[in-house]
């Protein structure tokens, strides 16, 4: 099979390498892969900005296909199941955080695509109990966007609380999917992109904001919540000013530049800031029963899983509308 591999830690780019398909031990399936998302995550791995990846590791942890093996003592899974993954590969399910629903936070969880191999490749191996089921409303290829930028963007969006008025700082992939859900349970949405980016602020436009602007202007109206998705740390500081008391600023991504001091003003009058963390499993199942209902629609640019360097290359660039999405040739409508 083939298979785009991070060789070296921080290498920036992905060599192809041709490897056997991979046999999938007890209670792990093997799938056939037809699409995986690109992740911001996965440049943050391959540039180097996330401690120890397994090293060699397949990155992609928004993987879509159908279950072509299953290993022993499997449940509920059948050869030919169009199944995915996402990004918590597993939890150990005793630890004190697993224990009490934030499995998101386990202490011996492992991660697709960093830990372990991921899906830039023909073929993965997946714990049976972390892959869940894809709605039949989505192709494959749009529905990868939904296994991180949808669940994750879930849980951040969950963590903003019930705001009225919710700002999306960064108008890529999961802010994308965000707006729709957003606009569809009533909450106006602010969308902030790079400064100048016309392009970003139509779409987010497009998607049902109410107002689209630069990260370095003022929203019509205050805030009750942000949610930061782009990793630059003086957005925090920025979307707290715009927020009324009590608003919370959500981080939602893994890694972030330095957040720069900032007056305590900014933060009295109880507003909040935190930050979001993998997702649990619970947080699949509320998010892919919801997405048919709005329903989200991903906007994705596909490209051959051959050129996943350049689909990395433009999401650095911020040349990608909506999500870059890699398929192996297999992907059905
Ligand atoms: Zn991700
Ligand atoms: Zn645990």
């Amino acid at each position: 099979m083939r298979a785009m591999v991070l060789a070296r830690p921080g290498a920036g780019a992905l060599e192809r390498v041709d490897r056997p398909i991979p046999v999938p031990p007890p209670g792990h399936v093997l799938i056939r892969v037809s699409a995986c998302a690109v992740c911001r995550t996965d440049l943050h791995v391959v540039d180097g900005e996330l401690p120890h990846p397994s090293i060699p590791v397949v990155p992609g942890h928004e993987i879509v296909g159908r279950v072509e093996r299953v290993g022993e003592s499997v449940d509920g899974l059948a050869v030919g199941d169009r199944v995915g993954v996402p990004w918590l590969a597993s939890s150990c399910g005793s630890c004190e955080y697993c224990r009490r629903g934030q499995e998101n936070l386990c202490r011996n969880a492992r991660f697709t695509g960093y830990q372990i191999d991921g899906g830039y490749a023909d073929y993965t191996v997946a714990d049976a109990r972390f892959v869940f089921r894809i709605p039949d409303e989505y192709g494959d290829a749009e529905a990868a966007p939904l296994l991180c930028a949808g669940l994750i963007g879930y849980r951040a969006y969950r963590m903003a609380g019930r705001a009225r008025r919710l700002g999306l700082y960064g108008f890529g992939s999961a802010a994308h999917i965000v707006a729709q859900v957003a606009a569809f349970e009533g909450c106006d949405v602010y969308a902030f992109t790079s400064p100048g980016d016309r392009e970003a602020q139509a779409f987010a436009r497009r998607l049902g904001a109410r107002w689209a602007g630069g990260s370095d202007e003022a929203p019509p109206e205050p805030l009750d919540a942000a949610i930061i998705f782009a990793p630059v740390g003086r957005l925090v500081p920025e979307a707290l000013s715009r927020t009324v008391p009590a608003g919370v600023v959500v981080c939602a991504g893994i890694h972030m530049s330095d957040i720069p001091a900032f007056p305590y003003r900014l933060l009295w009058e109880e507003r909040v800031v935190r930050s979001v963390a993998n997702l649990t499993r619970q947080d699949a199942r509320e998010f892919l029963a919801l997405a048919p209902r709005v329903p989200v629609r991903t906007h994705v640019s596909l490209y051959g899983l051959l050129d996943a360097n350049r689909a990395l290359a433009d999401l650095r660039a911020g040349r990608v509308q909506g999500t870059a999405v890699l398929t192996t040739g297999d992907a059905e409508p």
